[in-house]
């Protein structure tokens, strides 16, 4: 029997519920079972792939190309895991799923309502998951998104609770996670709020097994008997996250508490015991880094940390294989105008441009290739940031003036990047971008080819704009490498310029795929010709 794991959230929002979830799938996988992880958010987008990243963070792209919620990221990278469309439910699917079934006439003389349609829709579909893989799922562990008491994620919450009679109650686990405020004026931490949001949970039938207590400093035991004693919880069940340097350490600090084994005692499950060998080797390399290297990472959303998580982490990924400490300069796109009176980039190692969409910024992005291909600065072009890398290298290297995207500029002479005939009759916005991995073949005499060892990669794709083709020969004569291809459609993916230290241009996202213990190799090939940058 597959069991269940629901993670909550009480107090406030953003308390890495989604690490929470990831380093308990971790310390699972580290007993040799099978898991599966599902989030559950209740916007009612279909997707997260229409808003806009100052909103709600990046969008994570999926194997399969479904545009989903950044905590997949965290699950990804936490657990090893390749996650598809599946793996996050929305309340804009769940009811749209539920109505084309009243409108095919599967409801035929039933009023249609939250409970029990809705709600049944979402315990099937939680239940679903468990059933996609091809071997026997042990757990899946489903984070409910948002905070408990918020009107949007009540549905969800009832649906969990009435799963536990459904499946029986040695085969559920609730674990909530809490914020535990200290209080400068009286020096002191406050178990209230968690009382009061394990309160809530309990109103509405949920009892939970474990709180997780993020706080500030150590849970002192007095605080820990209150939350025990009041939140009906045994002690063993109180878990402390303190703020730590690398979310990394979060399984490690987890495991030293006994969350694992609780876990496996709670929902009687068989298996070995943990081997987190290798996790700690990792995690002993990220705080004891024998360098140092600066990162300028150029976009328009800096002002929010998770705007760009996914490229963060693969750059701290790289500095782990590099045992080097990376330091992220998030630089606004629409600063870099003109370099030539004041550096932007002093002191910078290398030089990233991520994804994006619209007009705005584009310029100084533009500005930023310049700077990094005529100062020999290490260069890693993102999606869009490969795309600056093509507009610039037109303009000023082939001096074709006035050279765009035609996202950019519809009259530009030069199209050097254009829509394909079939994006050209896209009206719909929602899941129409090329999307999820496609092949791409390396050519063997390339920067691309030492980094990846193969010929033949996947890469995970975001984009409608691609390389116009027609200006491929005069790219060549200038010097411009197209290393990687998507051969079906005769496609760029990557493009390099070999008279510089290190310059690639990718079409893909590199990042979704890196991992802490295993750095995708583009990203660590560029954290190394970084740190040979120190000049
Ligand atoms: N806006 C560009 C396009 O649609 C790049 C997208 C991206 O960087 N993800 O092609």
């Amino acid at each position: 029997m597959t069991k269940f794991i629901f993670i909550t959230g009480g107090v406030v929002s953003s308390l890495g519920k989604g690490i929470s979830a990831s380093s308990i799938g971790r310390l699972l996988k580290n007993r040799g079972l099978n898991i599966s992880i599902q989030k559950i958010d209740p916007y009612i987008n279909v997707d997260a792939g229409t808003m806009n990243p100052y909103q709600h963070g990046e969008v994570f792209v999926t194997e399969d190309g479904a545009e989903t919620d950044l905590d997949l990221g965290h699950y990804e990278r936490f657990i090893d895991v390749n996650l598809t469309q599946y793996n996050n439910v929305t309340t804009g699917k769940i009811y749209s799923s539920v109505i084309s079934k009243e409108r095919r006439g599967d409801f035929l003389g039933a009023t249609v309502q939250v409970i029990p349609h809705i709600t049944d829709e979402i315990k099937s579909t939680v239940r679903s998951i468990g059933k996609k893989k091809k071997e026997k799922v042990d757990v899946v562990i489903v984070e409910i998104g948002g905070t408990v008491g918020d009107i949007e994620s009540l549905p969800f919450l009832e649906a969990i609770r009435q799963l536990r009679n459904d499946i029986g109650k040695e085969n559920v686990l609730y674990i909530h996670v809490t914020f535990v405020p200290y209080l400068e004026a009286a020096k002191e931490l406050k178990s209230k709020p968690t009382q009061h949001s394990v309160k809530e949970l309990r109103e509405i039938g949920i009892q939970p097994d474990i709180v997780i207590c993020r706080s500030q400093a150590k849970l002192s035991k007095e605080v820990k008997n209150k939350i025990s004693l009041f939140c009906d919880i045994k002690k063993e069940g109180i878990i402390e996250a303190t703020n730590v340097e690398s979310i990394y350490e979060i399984p490690l600090i987890f495991e030293k508490q006994g969350l694992g084994d609780l876990i496996i005692k709670l929902l009687n499950l068989k298996c070995k015991g943990p081997d987190l060998k290798e996790w700690e080797r990792m995690v002993d390399k990220i705080y004891r880094p024998q360098r140092e290297v600066r990162i300028g990472v150029v976009g328009k959303y800096i002002s929010l940390k998770d705007a760009y998580i996914s490229i963060t982490e693969a750059l701290l990924h790289g500095g782990i294989d590099n045992n080097c400490r990376v330091k992220i300069e998030r630089i606004d796109s629409d600063k870099v105008k003109d370099y030539s009176s004041k550096d932007p980039f002093k002191g910078i190692n290398g030089i990233l441009i991520p994804g994006g969409f619209g007009k705005r910024g584009i310029e100084g992005k533009i500005e930023t290739v310049k700077y990094a291909r005529e100062n020999k600065v290490p260069f890693l072009g993102i999606c869009l940031g490969m795309q600056c890398a093509v507009i610039e290298f037109a303009r000023h290297v082939i001096n074709l003036e006035r050279a765009n995207s035609t996202e950019f500029d519809t009259d530009t002479p030069f199209p050097v990047l254009d829509l394909l005939p079939e994006q050209k009759g896209v009206k719909i916005k929602g899941g129409t971008m090329r999307l999820g991995a496609y092949p791409c073949k390396l050519e063997k005499n390339s920067l691309a080819f030492k980094s990846y060892k193969q010929e033949m990669v996947y890469e995970r794709h975001r984009h409608r704009y691609e390389f116009n083709n027609l200006y491929k020969e005069k790219f060549i004569e200038y010097g411009i490498k197209f290393s990687g291809i998507y051969q079906d459609l005769n496609l760029v993916e990557i493009i390099e310029i070999p008279d510089h230290p290190w310059f690639i241009g990718v079409q893909f996202h590199p990042e979704f795929k890196s991992r802490p213990n295993r750095a995708h190799p583009l990203f660590k090939d560029f954290i190394k010709a970084s740190i040979l940058n120190n000049k």
